[in-house]
């Protein structure tokens, strides 16, 4: 889940009431430093196109071919950019992330493998599991924080992330403000931190890393030399600020990413853009040791949300830091 306080600008208006009835705006082409009137102004952004675009039956998801057997499943039409990616081995699918519950995930995996397909989740935000109760098998963490979420949320525990200016297009008839909420689900698996996936040919290692989340992990894809990240990286705002986020968890948990950098050369994030350069853990690992440093600048919002700006993503936590 990423947050209310997004560096996006969201507007609330009556404007964006329209646009879930009849309106279709077109997306300009407004650089990102620009100032713009709505979040979706700097779409569609411009890295995306950097890979091979795959055409599947639901156009609410914006799908990607990243290599031979990896792809991106991106939902660009809400203002949270969620990002699942489905890992295919020769035995198996994995499909990390499972994004909001808007559309028909299932039928844009079945389009790209006919291969069993496993679902394992970053963490349990409700923008990275909502489409787990289409899957068989999902697997998890026999952990509080994930038990809880997998009993799903009625409509009004994430509606605050869910409102008309947060949607710009594309949106399936099935779907309503009025109705959303996140299904439950079945764990049929629990994963231990450091445990391999065997995917044929691709074991993926699932390494236990909270701080965004008491459940965050990262997926390690060795042989393809790619991370997954969830939301402990991304290139925007990362969210360190929840009742149930830990800076100090998180400051650790850069140090387990740093540990894996010599063996991969991308990461694979959640939200907005995708195959960002493993430099970043890094950048990350020094953030979170600036951070603790009073003499670091910083901007501090009336709810006592502290923003460290670094190179390329941001800090967000509350005060008093935890460390
Ligand atoms: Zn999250």
């Amino acid at each position: 889940m990423i947050g209310v306080k997004s560096l996006k600008t969201i507007v609330m208006c009556l404007y964006a009431m329209c646009f879930l009835v009849a309106c279709t705006p077109t997306a300009p082409s407004t650089p990102e430093s620009a100032v713009t009137e709505h979040w979706y102004d700097v779409m569609p952004r411009a890295s995306w196109g950097k890979y091979q675009q795959v055409k599947t039956s639901q156009n609410w998801f914006e799908v990607y071919q990243l290599s031979d057997n990896t792809y991106a499943i991106y939902e660009p039409f809400q203002w949270q950019e969620a990002i699942s990616y489905l890992l295919i081995g020769t035995d198996k699918g994995l499909l990390v992330d499972t994004l909001q519950g808007i559309g028909d995930l299932k039928a844009v995996v079945n389009q790209l493998t006919d291969l069993p397909v496993i679902v394992i989740n970053t963490h349990s935000h409700f923008d990275h599991i909502s489409g787990n109760y289409q899957f068989e098998t999902v697997y998890g963490f026999n952990q509080p924080f994930a038990l809880n979420n997998a009993k799903g949320h009625a409509n009004e525990v994430n509606a605050q992330y869910m409102t008309p200016d947060t949607f710009w297009k594309n949106i399936p008839s099935s779907f309503s403000l009025e109705t959303y909420h996140n299904k439950a689900y079945e764990i049929d698996k629990y994963v231990e931190d450091g445990e391999v996936i065997e995917l044929g040919g691709r074991p993926i290692k699932v390494v236990y890393i909270p701080g965004h989340s008491p459940d965050s992990v990262i997926l390690v894809d060795k042989t393809n030399r790619m991370m997954l990240t969830g939301d402990s990286f991304y290139p925007a705002s990362l969210y360190l600020y929840f009742d149930t986020s830990s800076f100090k968890d998180f400051a650790k948990s850069t140090q387990t990413m740093l540990s894996y950098q010599s063996d991969v050369d991308f990461l694979l994030p959640g939200h907005n853009e995708t195959m960002q350069p493993v430099s970043y853990l890094t950048k990350l690992r020094e953030a979170t040791l600036a951070v603790q440093n009073p003499e670091t600048p910083s901007t501090l919002d009336e709810e006592g949300v502290r923003n460290y700006q670094f190179e390329g993503f941001n800090l967000l936590v509350k005060e008093p830091l935890d460390f």
